[in-house]
């Protein structure tokens, strides 16, 4: 029984040969595979039913952040294999061209000038400089992206803004990144498969936050939402969800919001004790079938 927790699995994109340099997409085989395997071992389940004890181990499956190919690739396969997803949706990149932050830095540092050796972040008041280009564009890009997590969207957008005027390049998100439409969200949302969920409007991290700017993000994805689609939205992700990502603020917020869960990428299986705002997640990764058994038996021990 002590096994008998309910395993959330957190993914962002299932497409393939596509630009990954954030080990977020999980091929439209591998997630079918995924999904052949869970169905094995685990009751599939959402997150309405996490803190109901259940005799049989259950698996929720869910997708973070609002990526067009949750509707056209996930979807489909998750329907055909009678598996329920929650697609948590920030809100504000409904029909927003620029995307999210990450893949437009993807692209500047992609197209970054060879004769350009750092980056200059304008960062509030002040500026950064990171040196580029000498242990690869993965580590450039952890470099630049640690810098700018801490800071306001808005203020990220700018740092991008002025680094692509810098170098006379294109920031544009790659075309394969694409964010949900308000008329995708439509159709996602009317498919018996899949819940919505909430994933503040701006994907902020939290953290240190001021209490009203998280009310703000957190209680507003989940009107927008609401208002776009036509129906409660009662679960909630905390943007980047690891411990140091949001902090007791963010958990106020969104208990004052009504929700009823929150997932964290926190790793660990939720159980019927679990506090429904702080719910353990794992990440799943691009792994073949063989691999995604081993880490199913390791999740289940660990
Ligand atoms: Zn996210």
């Amino acid at each position: 029984m002590r096994r008998n927790g309910t395993l959330i699995l957190c993914y962002h994109r299932v497409a393939e040969g596509v630009e990954d340099p954030f080990y977020l997409c999980v091929s439209p085989d591998n997630f079918a595979a995924h999904l052949e395997e869970m169905l094995r071992a685990r009751e599939p389940s959402t997150l309405a039913d996490v803190s109901v004890p259940s005799r049989r181990p259950r698996v929720v499956v869910t997708f973070d952040d609002g990526y067009r190919d949750n509707l056209t690739n996930a979807l489909p396969i998750a329907e055909s294999k009678g598996a329920p997803i929650t697609v948590f949706v920030t809100s504000g990149i409904l029909g927003n061209h620029n995307g999210l932050w990450w893949d437009r830095l993807g692209t500047l540092l992609r197209s970054r000038p060879s004769h350009v050796r750092e980056i200059d972040l304008p960062v509030g008041d002040r500026n950064v400089r990171l040196p580029l280009g000498s242990s690869g564009i993965r580590a450039d890009l952890d470099s630049v992206r640690r810098h700018l997590l801490p800071l306001r969207v808005t203020e990220i957008e700018r740092a991008l803004d002025a680094v692509s005027e810098q170098w006379q390049v294109d920031s544009a998100p790659p075309p394969d990144a694409g964010t949900l439409t308000p008329e995708d969200l439509l159709r996602l949302a009317a498919s018996d498969t899949a819940t919505i969920g909430a994933h503040t409007v701006d994907h902020v991290r939290l953290r240190d936050r001021p209490a009203r700017e998280q009310q703000d993000t957190i209680a507003g994805s989940k009107g927008e939402l609401e208002q776009s689609i036509g129906r409660a939205v009662s679960h909630f992700a905390y943007p980047f969800g690891r411990r140091d990502d949001f902090d007791d603020r963010s958990v106020d917020a969104v208990r004052s919001a009504a929700f009823d869960t929150a997932c964290t990428t926190i790793p660990g299986t939720a159980r019927s004790s679990t506090d429904p705002y702080r719910l353990p997640r794992r990440l799943v990764m691009d792994w073949g079938r063989l691999r995604f058994r081993v880490q199913m038996q390791r999740w289940r021990l660990g």
